[in-house]
């Protein structure tokens, strides 16, 4: 017998329900990755996430290969060739991972409809991409948690189960297959120069040095932008690397206060997951219409993407995003309030630009993310503005982050990088750096009456 092990956002051997399932079911197995045309069309894979993704499949055809199989490549309608394997190798079943996004849901009902019509069964893994699959905690009224607090109370005592450990063998059938693909050919254009390297190796090697030491100054120092002291770990959990299960287990079997601020953070990935579960909508539309006058792109976002406002902080931020394919969850909480809020520019047209940039673009946490700091989103407290400057006093006092992004500001020392309009007049003169685009009083007395009655 044969079964189909589809992998999408789970590309690992290690706690990976998926694989798990087929071998289970069947005799032989065909671990298959569609180069989806549908993700493609969408402008999903870009430049960034393209080539992480070539080093991911490289990555598991190492892995697959050291356990006496192969991964298996095509591309096309996902739906299709799924179908197509099944119809040239007879299998019986399809084990997929659960996703939330409206393209993955459509997606999986037109793929369970195929299979049907085929007399072949498709087993969907909730648990596969999530630590707590969506609706297993829901207030009485509602399809889902709309407030992280309560919603993270029942994450916590609900006990997640233990992870799978990696198959020592999997045998494939004989079967065609595609070379693994380079990731200039995945998406065109040219990637970030800082871009960390793909796939479940170096993943775990990450997760281990992490575990190690770093995150127990996690608690402390998270927020301070030069310590840069997060995990990074954020492009393996998006192309499932890691499994978020296994990653909880081994932050709670280490212990200590960085390691439960760390599983704490972590949980926001599937309070994401679980809004965008059962409002698929909130990709694009606003989770709580509040009436804004959104202002469209223009001259001010345009500034904002190049890293060219006058606020140090904001350009600092942005610049790193455009090198390393990711930008500190600081930053990124920054930048996003100066846009939606300072500009008041509409939060789609930053999704947008996050999305082109970021390896771990995904469009549960950036979105909903977004919305939240748009005041849209699920925030307790949607008005509150991030003012850029009181921001860089407490999260990068000395100026060290600015520095490191502006090279334009290198010159000036300690926080007075972060108001080069108030140098000396031959320093200020000197530096090839823009006047504010924005004055911050006048910016938040527009937010304020911004909204329609
Ligand atoms: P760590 O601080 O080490 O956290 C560990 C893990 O927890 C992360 O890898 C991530 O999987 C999860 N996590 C942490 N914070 C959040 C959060 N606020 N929401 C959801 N999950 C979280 N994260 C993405 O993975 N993809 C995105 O597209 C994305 N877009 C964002 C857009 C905006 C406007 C904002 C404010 C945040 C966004 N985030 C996104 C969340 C967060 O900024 C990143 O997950 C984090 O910066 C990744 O770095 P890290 O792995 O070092 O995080």
């Amino acid at each position: 017998t044969v079964a189909i092990a589809l992998f999408t956002a789970d590309l690992r051997t290690h706690d990976s329900p998926v694989l798990r399932g087929a071998l289970d079911a069947a005799d032989q197995v065909v671990p298959l990755f569609v180069l989806d045309e549908g993700i493609r069309a969408a402008g999903f894979r870009t430049p960034n996430r393209g080539a992480f993704l070539a080093g991911c499949l490289a990555d598991l055809d190492a892995a697959l290969r050291e356990r006496g199989g192969r991964l298996v490549i095509r591309s096309g309608d996902l739906v299709r060739e799924v179908c197509r394997v099944a119809e040239e190798t007879g299998a019986g079943q399809v084990h997929v991972a659960g996703d939330v996004s409206a393209f993955a849901q459509r997606r999986e009902e037109r793929l369970r409809a195929a299979l049907a019509g085929m007399r072949r069964e498709l087993c969907v893994h909730a648990d596969a991409a999530v630590v707590i699959p969506p609706g297993a905690i829901t207030p009485a009224d509602k399809g889902h948690s709309a407030v992280f607090t309560p919603f993270f109370r029942k994450w916590s005592a609900a006990g997640a189960r233990r992870p799978l450990g990696a198959p020592r063998k999997v045998s494939v059938p004989d079967i065609d297959s595609e070379p693994p693909p380079e990731a200039v050919g995945l998406a065109g254009g040219r990637p970030s120069s800082g871009l960390p390297p793909g796939g479940e190796t170096e993943a775990r090697r990450r997760l281990k040095a992490w575990l190690g030491g770093p995150v127990d100054r996690y608690e402390d120092l998270h927020d301070d932008l030069a310590a840069d002291a997060t995990s990074r770990l954020s492009p393996y959990l998006h192309f499932g690397c890691l499994s978020p299960i296994e990653v909880v287990h081994r932050a709670r079997q280490r212990g200590g206060a960085g390691a439960e601020a760390f599983v704490r953070q972590l949980a926001w990935r599937d309070f994401n997951r679980q809004l965008l579960a059962d409002r698929p909508d909130a990709a694009r539309d606003d989770y709580r219409c509040r009436q804004d006058r959104w202002r469209p792109d223009g001259e001010d976002a345009e500034a904002w993407r190049a890293g060219r406002t006058g606020y140090p902080l904001v350009d600092a931020a942005m610049r790193q995003l455009v090198t390393e394919g990711w930008m500190h969850n600081r930053g990124r909480l920054i930048t996003a309030s100066f846009l939606a809020k300072t500009l008041y520019v509409d939060w789609r047209v930053g999704a947008r630009h996050f999305l082109d940039l970021l390896v771990d673009g995904d469009v549960a946490n950036n979105q909903l993310n977004w919305q939240w700091v748009a005041g849209t989103g699920a925030a307790t407290r949607p008005n509150v503005v991030l003012n850029p400057l009181l921001q860089a006093r407490r999260f990068d006092p000395k100026g060290d982050y600015v520095r490191r992004w502006v090279p334009e500001l290198r010159e000036v020392e300690g926080s007075a990088v972060h108001r080069p309009w108030l140098l000396p007049g031959d320093l200020r003169r000197r530096l090839d750096y823009p006047d504010p685009i924005v004055d911050l009083d006048e910016a938040l007395a527009r937010f304020r009456t911004g909204r329609a009655a």
